[in-house]
This record gives structure tokens, C-alpha cells and sequence, in this order.
């Protein structure tokens, strides 16, 4: 196995080892059984064996609007019969246009730049590849490190990937793990016991100072953060983490990219979050997802005028930033983004607002199974943490299939979960009523009670 680059900070002593798990396959999860889904309808999924579902995880965090969207569809079909495709290397089109505008003057600050990519891995890639170019072009050529946490996911590219902060995602692979330095999640159920909120975001501020310190800020590029830890089980960060990582971040000329390709477009009740929701305004934001709520494969990077201008004043007559995707700014992945957002904005997120309590009350109830360690979350989305006893709240000797089991149960009783080893992850489709809201967690009481 890799390890976490030469000086990546030690974590708290009595924070447990983290955990080592191979991905299940597909084939391990029963795939021909249960994987196979033939259609859906708003929040609902419907298996081979004709089983209705709620589609707990929305997909993979991104069907916003739910299944089976007319509005969506059409947009679709109207943008393929218009324009079908442009090379974004010499020519732009309309609904890409339009959708940089919007994205520009919803994003916050002065982040009204955008490049469109593929996806959320292309999203990153494409960020800490603009942080080289722009260190490289003003003389920084030593400023490249990227920091970024334990229990981070960006992606599986090979600079995304290698900022990925689970073990299960370096082993076996190669990275730039040399240019990678981590920083400790900051999940409070983790942080060392009987240490308050209080000293635990001074822990994690300091642990990043003291990195700083010892690196040199002439050497660190990037730190790039998820605003909520999403495939790390729903991290919550203590109140002022954020703020105060940004803020050592503007100190020392380190670019602050905050990796909203769950948080943006809807989840947490706002299109963008950083700012809404968390009061901070990053340098990038990289998006993918929820900006089509999964029905187009499409992502980006908001970029701030501010970074811009530093490239322009650098203005080095040779450099090009030779970047770009064949599928870049799809006419029909902004057309339908564009529709999107126009649901989105046309109740989705006060809907959202409006039953983010009920949805969070809900799951907290779970807590009352003496599997469950901790229910945490904000928004629409939620993780249920199983230990293996609530006195020392170690997953470590828990049946580390417990996951799976859960997911069978409960897709015996009509909800699909996305099982994290000894986590349950909940991020349904935006558009998630109250009552369904209690039905999906009855399932997953009755599903996590049947695993006992
Ligand atoms: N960043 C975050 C926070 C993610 O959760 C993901 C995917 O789950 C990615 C990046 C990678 O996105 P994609 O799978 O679209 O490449």
C-alpha cells in the first residue's frame, strides 16, 4: 500500500486506524440479482424482478430532480435535434453560453469564469491542472503541492484520484502521491474522546498551520475540500473549520478549491453551497452531478476573476493552457442543465429547505438501534454510521460485510442504499415528499434492525 506522502500529518492518537476494504464488485453485491434496474419514476427505481424502489442514494448523489423528468427529456431531444454537438476548441453554442451566464451569476464572489468538463474527476483534474499552469506561468514553479484530507473523494483520475483520502483508493495503484500531502478528516464522531468541538476545529486549523509552516507556502499550490465529506460518510465539519482553512489559504497564497460536485446544485438546499450554506468563498469550484441531475454526463470548474487576473498579468508569451475535452461544454448536457436549473430554482430548493428537518429528524431515529453509532448529516443528505458497540464506537471489529447486509434486507423491503463498508449513505432524489421521507426511513430501521 501507498502511504500518505512522507510528511502527511500524524492523526489524532486515539483516532482508530482507518479502514482497509477492497471494493465490493459488482458481482458481489449480486448484481445479476438485484444491480439490474430497468426504469424509474421520481424517486422510484424498478428492479429486474419488477420491485419498486426508493432510490435512496438518488443514483450516485446526482438524480436531483428524480426519474423519468419530462422537462429534462425534452430539453434533451430538442438540443440533439438543434445542435447536436460543436468542438468547444473553436466554436461555443447557445445553451453553453447561456449556462456559463447563469453558472457565473449564481456562483459566489467573483467566480465568473467556468470551464465545462465530462464529469466530476475531469472537474478536479482540470482545477489542479489550471493550479500548475498558473504557478508555472508566474515563476512559482515550486508551488504545486496539493493538500487535501483523510476520507476525501475527487475522483478517479490520476491527480484527482491521488488526493483521495481512503486507503482502499491508493492501494494497488500508482499516484502523484509525492505532491500530495493529508490533512485529518474533520469528522467530529472520530475526533479523539472527551476532546470538545471547540479544540477539536482548533486541532485541525493548527494541523494545517503546522504543514504550512513546515512545507513553505512557496511550495504549497492547492487545497481542495469537499464543503461535506460525501463518499467519506457524510463529514459535517466542526462550525468554523471552513472558514478558517480558507482563511489560512488567502494568508498564504494557496489556491482554496472546494470540490461541490455532491454539495452544488441542490443537496444542501442552495445551488451553490460553499457560500449559502458554509459562509466562504472559494478560488474554484468544481461541479458535475446534480447540474443535470444525472441525465447528461457533464461537470466544471467556477474560477475566480481574481485567478484569472493573475494569469494576465503574468502574461507570458509562450504559455498556453493546452487543455480541453472532446465533450467539453456538450450543447446537449447544457441544454438540459439549463432546464435543470430552472426546476431547481423553480421550487426544488425551497422544497428542499422545507423538509431538510424532517428528513434529518427521520434517520436520527435510527440512532436508537444499538447498531447504529451515529446518524449525521445536513440538507438532503445523511449517513448512518454502524459500530460494533456504542461504548468505544469502533467500526474496526464490527462484520465489515454489515453494509451489504443492510442493503439486501432493505432491498427485500423497498429501498435501494449505497452501502460503505460499515456506513449507510441516504441522498434521495430533491423532490422527496415528507411521507416518502418516513417510509425510507422505516425501511431502514426495519433493514438495519433485521441485521442485528
Ligand atoms: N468529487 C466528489 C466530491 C465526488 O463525490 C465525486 C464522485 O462521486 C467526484 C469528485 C468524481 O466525479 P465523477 O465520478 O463524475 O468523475
Amino acid at each position: 500500500a501507498l502511504s500518505d506522502g512522507p510528511s502527511a500529518p500524524a492523526a489524532p492518537a486515539s483516532q482508530p486506524a482507518p479502514l482497509v476494504q477492497p471494493w465490493p464488485t459488482a458481482g458481489a453485491i449480486g448484481a445479476e440479482e438485484r444491480g439490474l434496474l430497468q426504469s424509474g419514476d421520481g424517486i422510484y427505481v424498478v428492479d429486474a424482478h419488477g420491485r419498486q424502489l426508493i432510490d435512496g442514494p438518488a443514483g450516485m448523489w446526482c438524480v436531483n430532480v428524480g426519474h423519468r423528468n419530462a422537462a429534462l427529456a425534452d430539453a434533451m431531444r430538442d438540443q440533439a435535434m438543434a445542435l447536436s454537438y460543436n468542438s468547444p476548441w473553436y466554436t461555443t453554442s447557445q445553451p453553453s453560453d447561456a449556462l456559463a451566464e447563469a453558472l457565473a451569476a449564481r456562483a459566489p464572489g467573483d467566480l465568473n469564469h467556468v470551464f465545462f468538463t465530462t464529469g466530476g474527476s475531469s472537474a478536479v483534474e482540470t482545477a489542479l491542472r489550471l493550479m500548475q499552469f498558473a504557478n508555472n506561468v508566474r515563476g512559482r514553479t515550486e508551488k504545486k503541492l496539493m493538500v487535501s484530507r483523510q476520507g476525501g473523494y475527487h475522483g478517479s483520475t490520476y491527480l484527482a484520484a491521488s488526493l483521495n483520502g481512503r486507503p482502499r483508493d491508493q492501494d494497488w495503484m500508482d499516484g502523484a502521491g509525492s505532491l500530495v500531502r493529508k490533512l485529518t478528516s474533520p469528522d467530529p464522531f472520530r475526533r479523539p474522546a472527551g476532546m470538545s468541538m471547540a479544540a477539536f476545529e482548533d486541532f485541525l486549523v493548527e494541523e494545517f498551520r503546522a504543514l504550512i509552516a513546515a512545507e513553505g507556502a512557496d511550495r504549497i499550490g492547492a487545497f481542495v475540500a469537499e464543503p461535506i465529506q460525501a463518499s467519506g460518510g457524510v463529514i459535517v465539519p466542526p462550525e468554523g473549520y471552513l472558514k478558517r482553512m480558507r482563511a489560512l489559504c488567502a494568508e498564504n497564497d494557496i489556491l482554496f478549491i472546494a470540490d461541490e460536485v455532491v454539495t452544488a446544485f441542490g443537496r444542501l438546499g442552495s445551488i451553490f453551497a460553499s457560500q449559502d450554506v458554509f459562509g466562504v468563498e472559494p478560488d474554484m469550484i468544481t461541479f458535475a452531478k446534480g447540474v443535470t441531475s444525472g441525465y447528461f454526463p457533464l461537470g466544471g470548474v467556477m474560477v475566480s476573476a481574481r485567478f484569472f487576473e493573475v494569469l494576465r498579468q503574468s502574461n507570458h508569451p509562450d504559455a498556453m493552457f493546452a487543455h480541453g475535452l472532446t465533450y467539453s461544454s456538450h450543447p446537449i448536457g447544457c441544454a438540459v442543465a439549463l432546464k435543470n436549473l430552472e426546476l431547481l430554482e423553480g421550487g426544488i430548493l425551497d422544497h428542499v429547505n422545507a423538509v431538510s428537518d424532517h428528513f434529518q429528524q427521520s434517520l436520527k431515529r435510527l440512532e436508537a438501534l444499538p447498531l447504529v453509532g451515529e446518524v449525521r448529516g445536513k440538507g438532503l443528505m445523511a449517513c448512518v454510521e454502524c459500530v460494533a458497540d456504542r461504548v468505544s464506537n469502533n467500526p474496526l471489529t464490527l462484520d465489515l460485510e454489515v453494509g451489504k447486509r443492510i442493503d439486501a434486507h432493505c432491498h427485500e423491503l423497498g429501498l435501494l442504499v449505497r452501502p460503505l463498508i460499515n456506513m449507510c449513505v441516504m441522498s434521495p432524489p430533491l423532490t422527496i415528499t415528507r411521507e416518502q421521507i418516513d417510509e425510507m426511513a422505516d425501511i431502514l430501521y426495519r433493514g438495519i434492525a433485521m441485521t442485528m
